[in-house]
């Protein structure tokens, strides 16, 4: 699949639910709405619409959420996906999770195929963790984490930077982090969806956290062979890949290659953008997958160049209005 830039779509990212455990106050309110179950693709669909996509090139596919680990009966999912890394077709099957689940999922992951996780967290105090996350606990996303490692998962821990909140922790993050083995990337605060507060508040430059960091640590840049948006550093003191997603100071869009399929069927060609395509009516419209096929090269024919995101005083809405939990990050 080649975009109408010349683009190659090779990654997927897969939202399986809109629900999480926890209400990260970046993300989400505390009182969110959640789509009603019966709207969700059910894992049988979300399996088709993926093979759809890997049968059309697609090598790279992520489940996320919401909380992907919260959705029942997930693990089938990544056991039933895991078919497509033993034919070869598919290159990596991952997930982007907050944790909290990881003490009972790790092995039944490594065994469907996943070798790779990034784990969302944002503070090593426990308090903080919680301040952050509303209801997380931080003993147990820490257990999660460890379970990860243990299994054998290689771990990548995502920590959006956030003024004034946990900005004193990003050396102890490096630290940490490299003396676990484990990358680390920093991520700016994106405006999407209505949260309680002013993300203005909240939103941090990484020219500035790089800054920082590098007042302690010599972050030499590496070539980024993720296939992801962030630049990447190795830290020359704990030898750590050290990365940065700079969706706000830094437009990256010209080497896009993704699209993002929501857990009602919804394809989004872009993050920043509302533009999107329902492949569940074409899916649903026929046990043959040409209807869906053709909708997929249709939303593909539509891919922006690019996002519109902003954050100032006088844009202090939303870019996009749906949360980041609709289309997981
Ligand atoms: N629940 C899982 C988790 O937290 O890892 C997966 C979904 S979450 C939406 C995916 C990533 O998006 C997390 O790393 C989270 O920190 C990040 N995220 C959520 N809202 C964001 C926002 N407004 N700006 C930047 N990153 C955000
Ligand atoms: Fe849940 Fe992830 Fe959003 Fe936090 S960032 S509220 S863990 S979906």
């Amino acid at each position: 699949m080649i975009d109408p830039y010349g683009r190659s779509i090779t990654y997927l990212r897969v939202s399986v639910t809109d629900r999480c455990d926890l209400r990260c106050v970046y993300c989400m309110s505390e009182d969110m709405t959640f789509l009603p179950k019966t709207e969700l693709l059910t894992l049988e669909e979300l399996d088709r619409v993926c093979s759809a996509f890997v049968d059309l090139g697609v090598k790279k596919l992520r489940i996320t959420g919401g909380e992907p680990l919260v959705r029942k009966n997930v693990l089938t999912l990544f056991d039933s996906l895991g078919r497509h890394l033993k034919t070869g077709a598919l290159q990596e099957l991952t997930l982007t999770t907050n944790g909290t689940q990881l003490s009972k999922f790790s092995d039944g992951l490594k065994a469907s195929g996943v070798r790779r996780i990034n784990i969302s967290l944002d503070s090593l105090d426990a308090a903080r963790f919680k301040s952050i996350t509303r209801w997380g606990n931080h003993a147990q996303v820490m257990e999660g984490i460890r379970a990860a490692k243990a299994a054998g998962l290689k771990v990548k821990i995502n920590t959006v930077a956030m003024r004034g909140v946990n900005e004193e922790e990003f050396d102890d993050l490096v630290a940490w982090c490299g003396a676990e083995g484990f990358d680390l990337v920093f991520i700016e605060t994106m405006p999407m969806g209505d949260i309680t507060g002013d993300r203005t508040d909240q939103y941090l430059p990484l020219s500035m956290v790089r800054a920082r960091l590098a007042r302690r640590w010599t972050l030499d840049a590496i070539p980024d062979n993720t296939g992801g948006p962030a630049r990447y550093t190795r830290c020359a003191e704990t030898g750590g890949r050290v990365g940065f997603i700079t969706p706000m100071t830094h437009n990256f869009c010209e080497s896009c290659n993704r699209v993002r399929l929501t857990c009602t069927g919804m394809l989004y060609m872009c993050l920043g953008q509302d533009d999107d395509a329902d492949l569940r009516s074409p899916l649903r419209a026929s046990e043959s997958n040409a209807p869906l096929l053709a909708a997929i090269h249709e939303a593909i024919g539509r891919k922006p160049k690019g996002h519109d995101f902003v954050i100032d005083r006088r844009h202090n809405k939303p870019a996009v209005s749906r949360h980041m939990s609709v289309t997981g990050g």
